[in-house]
């Protein structure tokens, strides 16, 4: 396959390389992989102006999950027409949002509307909901989604020719950067399931891999297996302090800690990882692990 992925750099809170969305010309208009957040729609526009597209060129979106940096504008695009692609467990809350934004504005409290914007509601005859490795065409562009859980468990990654949009299952890298740091955030997150996704990626032997957090990269496969590693030490590393029982405070500063050893040893700079961050915040982490832990992992007493 031959068409021409764009990264649209959505500029989030000003930033270079936090939130993409890709942007794919076909003959009927414009297909997007990701929304951004409502927040950035005027980025959106300024990325679509560069390749001479317009918000009403764009056909279809193709969400890998409802988070609100991903799919937070889905609402908004489809009220200019375009239809949206979502996993089935997602799909309930962009036809009826008010939970969703109801959890997430207790999360970011005052911050909510200058950081996420407007969560519109997407009409349930503009959604399409994929089963779990189906094909489907737009135009004469062919996509297969993959359910992919660990990170939510109504993420989708989508095969693209020998191109996979990863949204957050293959975890955050910067452009330059050789690190991969997985977005561990609460409710749904399970390591093992995680595992499972990428093992499922690296079947399928792709050349070229697209993160939402951030860009296009060549290595598909070294990718893929550092998120592998990732989620693999991070199961360890549970298991030597848990054990110990810390309080959410303690395991937060440890995670930080941790996370802070693994950028410097890394080579990451200040710059970077505070997009790392921004991309993926640290503060969520302990409080998913622990959630996690007590769910899944911990031993019936
Ligand atoms: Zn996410």
């Amino acid at each position: 396959m031959t068409q021409v992925v764009h990264t649209l750099d959505l500029k989030f809170q000003n930033r270079n390389d936090a939130i993409a969305a890709f942007l794919i010309p076909y003959s009927g208009g414009a297909v997007l992989v990701e929304s951004g957040p409502g927040s950035t729609t005027e980025g959106l526009k300024a990325g679509l102006d560069e390749h001479g597209m317009k918000i009403s060129d764009v056909t279809h979106v193709l969400l890998s999950h409802i988070h609100l940096d991903h799919a937070g504008a889905a609402g908004w695009l489809a009220q200019q027409g375009a239809e949206i692609y979502v996993h089935p467990r997602g799909a309930p809350h962009l036809i009826n949002p008010e939970r969703l934004i109801i959890s997430a504005t207790r999360i970011y409290q005052d911050k909510m509307h200058t950081l996420w914007g407007d969560f519109l509601a997407v009409p349930e005859n503009q959604l399409h909901i994929p089963e779990d490795g189906e094909k489907f065409t737009i135009g004469d562009l062919e996509f297969t989604a993959y359910f992919t859980p660990g990170h939510a468990e109504h993420h989708i990654a989508y095969g693209f020719g020998n191109l996979v949009f990863t949204g957050d299952v293959a975890g955050v890298r910067m452009p330059g950067c050789d690190y991969v740091r997985l977005p561990l955030v609460p409710p749904e997150l399970h390591l093992e399931r995680w595992q499972a996704s990428i093992e499922l990626l690296l079947e399928k032997n792709f050349k070229r891999i697209a993160p939402t957090h951030f860009s296009i990269y060549d290595d598909a496969e070294k990718h893929l297996l550092d998120a592998l590693k990732a989620a693999k030490t991070t199961s360890l590393w549970l298991e030597e302090i848990m054990p110990t029982n810390p309080g959410n405070d303690e395991l937060g500063v440890e995670f930080t800690k941790w996370m802070s050893k693994e950028a410097e040893a890394n080579n990451i700079s200040e710059h970077d990882l505070k997009t790392y961050e921004i991309a993926n915040p640290l503060h969520m982490s302990s409080t998913a692990l622990a959630r996690y832990w007590t769910k899944f992992r911990q031993p019936a007493t």
